[in-house]
């Protein structure tokens, strides 16, 4: 069962001051999380989760993660200045990006982050625009093939294929690189890898860990470079339908804490630090989309209209995503109605929902769609001259706060030339 943060009483007077559609956001939750994520990683004296910055890129809520211990893993210019903007430089920037440019490299040694080179001919894009190598420096490592995972939790299945992702460096290539930053000057080396998005499984993080363990005590042993951190990167799931299990980072903390110590320690790399790269986990489960329904339609399908559209949250027309819904002040009625709830794009694709069994759908009724706090609104657009809608945060007091406002047509017209 989900259940929103918010009361309905609650929304309609929010609705009041801010017109649906918008995203709200739990700031208690996301703190709790934030907390429980630093408990399960303690052991680590080095640990740090770096925020994925594209997931929710919002400086209230990349403030509230700072101020819970977490830097911003940045993949573009925009990013790296937004992490900037919000007090967050040095150590505590990550830039993971990849078809890099120089300008970026530049942006990211300026800010002190450090850098993680995606592919070993980024090396001359970093020194060119540069003109030194940072003295830290992290290499991406793709293991291609197939990634699975032996145990499966639930019928929950762990497949990704990294052979096909355009991301990360080969076995060789990466050895390649350590010894041509050594040369280059580059006194500290780390190594990240992504291998699959989304899990639902406590096994993955430890299982990645593994084999970024037993990959770094092999470069240091190849090449001399010294491995001072591991990024495990992204992937931690969050179970977007109500009937998946949900991680337990606690377990999963101490399912990496093992590897570290089967692998790590007995290679004599016990000083290791562990970094994360969550965005999904870090948010997901603390953002909801609200929205109204304003038409029904009864043709050879039941359709319910609702404000928001694609735009707003992207995810279940890019990827047919699901994304559980609640109608407020119906949530002990019987699901008795079978609807498509669609937005108003000139694509067919725009349904948050397709054949979803619901309450029955009055207009003016206000629907929550749950776990849009990351991947959400950043992935919004404006297609068919829809406007980015407004973000809001509820306190841990229970105020609302306008962290982001909707953009007006003036925004949409801002940049066209007449
Ligand atoms: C997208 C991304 C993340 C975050 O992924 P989640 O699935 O949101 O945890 C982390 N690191 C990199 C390099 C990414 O591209």
């Amino acid at each position: 069962m989900k259940t929103p943060f918010v009361t309905k009483d609650q929304l309609e007077s929010i609705a009041a001051q801010y017109p649906t559609p918008f995203h709200i956001y739990d700031e208690r939750g996301i703190r709790e999380n934030a907390r429980r994520l630093r408990a399960a990683f303690a052991w680590n004296p080095g640990f740090r989760e770096y925020f994925a910055v594209k997931a929710t890129p919002t400086p209230a809520i990349l403030k509230i993660l700072h101020e819970e211990g977490c830097g911003c893993d940045c993949s573009s210019l925009a990013e790296l200045v937004l992490a900037e903007r919000c007090g967050v430089s040095g150590e505590e920037v990550m830039f993971s990006s990849n078809n890099t440019t120089g300008e970026e490299f530049q942006a990211a040694c300026r800010l002190g982050g450090i850098v993680n080179l995606d592919d070993i001919t980024l090396i001359d894009t970093l020194v060119n625009a540069v003109g030194k190598v940072p003295e830290k420096i992290c290499c991406r490592f793709n293991p291609g093939g197939v990634f699975t995972l032996g145990e499966s939790r639930d019928g929950v299945q762990v497949m990704d294929t990294p052979g096909d992702a355009k991301y990360g460096m080969t076995r060789p290539q990466i050895a390649q690189s350590f010894l041509r930053l050594k040369d280059l000057g580059v006194q500290e080396f780390g190594i990240h890898a992504f291998l699959a998005s989304n899990t639902l499984s406590n096994e993955y993080y430890p299982a990645l860990a593994r084999i970024l363990f037993r990959l770094a005590a092999e470069l240091q042993e190849e090449t001399g470079c010294r491995v001072t951190f591991i990024n495990l990167s992204g992937g931690v799931g969050v179970p977007y339908r109500p009937e998946e299990p949900e991680n337990d980072i606690a377990v999963i903390g101490e399912g990496v804490r093992r590897a570290y110590e089967e692998i790590l320690v007995p290679a004599g790399m016990d000083g290791v630090a562990l970094y994360t790269e969550l965005g999904r986990y870090m948010l997901a489960p603390y953002g909801h989309l609200v929205t109204r329904a304003i038409h029904e339609k009864h043709i050879y399908k039941e359709y319910i209209g609702v404000d928001a559209c694609a735009c707003n949250l992207m995810r279940p027309a890019m990827y047919g995503a699901y994304h559980h819904i609640t109608v407020m002040g119906k949530e002990d009625a019987p699901c008795d109605h079978r609807y498509d709830v669609a937005g108003s794009l000139c694509e067919n694709n725009d349904k948050f929902a397709v054949d979803r069994m619901l309450p029955k759908i009055d207009m003016g009724d206000l629907l929550v769609i749950y776990d849009t706090g990351a991947h959400g609104f950043s992935m919004g657009y404006n297609y068919n001259g829809k406007l980015r809608s407004a973000e809001l945060l509820l306190r841990e007091d229970g105020s609302v706060e306008l962290i982001r406002r909707a953009e007006t047509l003036e925004d949409y017209f801002a940049t066209l030339v007449w």
